[in-house]
């Protein structure tokens, strides 16, 4: 079975005049409502995650730093991301969810979308880029802390270099990064020639792509990369399948269709059903035109049901 985080409370995560806001998960609410693939999905609760879980990546200055601005008002980083009123309790909402999503993975060895989650550019002390708490970095000491699970697979195609993750384990050795981004846009970091440093040096990968980029183009890199994936050994995946990736998003300029999401998806099951015992977390990350979002996430959602043998009913 697979299942989706589909509690209306992820919409508290939602910055006033802003690109990140509520319009999205309502977006890809009703799109999997419209095309009947919601009677096919588990529901995953929401719920806030408690102060130790943010405390396994987060400093506690910073959380405190969070609280306070939820009052102060003002911007949490140097302009991207405005504090407001539910701040903390929307950001712990995101992450206690993504939580719950790892739990249910595990518990049953299965598949879960969580559409508001994949927050890749918050650091242990600092917001960044929309992101407020980093759910993927918690995600990650979460699953070694609670399950002992060290080996993970991080794979992330929003259009944004996922950096938050990347320069917060860089060191480490069993955190395997394939990160595909546009080059020369925020945050400007993930240069090819970095693959992780010191006994991690191999373990990441950043595939730059350039504004145009087309599938044809994107597929050629992920072919490239097959080797890689096929040597790795890996007991659990985060895929951050952000869709600001597609052609027309408003704030990057790739020019991708959904077939990228597809494809990539399809290459994860693979993977986590050989060697992840089927367990693999989808992050919504990133994607800022609503018609987007209804077809990067649907895509995703759709070949994870495929897998499932359960497309012959629904098309
Ligand atoms: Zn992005």
């Amino acid at each position: 079975m697979i299942y989706v985080a589909l509690d209306d409370l992820l919409s508290l995560y939602s910055f006033p005049e802003h690109p990140f806001n509520k319009q999205r998960y309502f977006a890809f609410k009703d799109a999997l409502e419209k095309k009947g693939l919601i009677r096919y999905l588990k529901k995953v609760e929401s719920r806030e995650a408690k102060r130790d879980e943010l405390l396994l990546f987060h400093t506690k200055e910073y959380i405190e730093f969070v609280k306070n601005k939820d009052k102060e008002g003002g911007y949490l980083d140097y302009g991207d991301t405005p504090a407001f009123e539910g701040i903390f309790r929307a950001s712990s909402i995101i992450v206690g969810t993504t939580l719950n999503c790892i739990d249910k993975a595990i518990q049953e060895n299965t598949k879960v979308f969580t559409p508001v989650g994949g927050l890749h550019h918050a650091y242990r002390d600092r917001a960044s880029g929309f992101c407020v708490f980093n759910d993927i970095c918690i995600s990650i000491n979460y699953l070694r802390k609670k399950y002992g699970i060290e080996k993970i697979l991080y794979f992330d195609i929003d259009a944004h270099h996922g950096d938050g993750v990347y320069y917060s384990f860089i060191e480490d050795q069993d955190l395997y990064i394939v990160d595909f981004h546009q080059r020369g846009i925020f945050p400007g970091t993930g240069s090819k020639t970095e693959k992780g440093i010191g006994k991690a040096s191999g373990t990441k990968l950043n595939i730059e792509l350039t504004a145009g980029t087309t599938d044809e183009i994107f597929l050629g890199e992920l072919k490239k990369i097959e080797e890689f994936l096929n040597t790795i050994k890996i007991e659990f995946i985060l895929f951050q399948a952000g869709c600001d990736s597609l052609a027309d998003d408003p704030i990057t300029f790739l020019n991708l269709t959904e077939r990228v999401h597809q494809g990539v998806t399809g290459i994860l099951i693979e993977i986590a059903d050989k060697q992840a015992k089927g367990r693999m977390v989808v992050f919504g990350g990133g994607g800022y035109s609503l018609s987007n979002i209804k077809k990067g996430w649907i895509a995703v959602i759709e070949e994870l049901l495929k897998y499932e043998k359960v497309k012959e009913r629904i098309f």
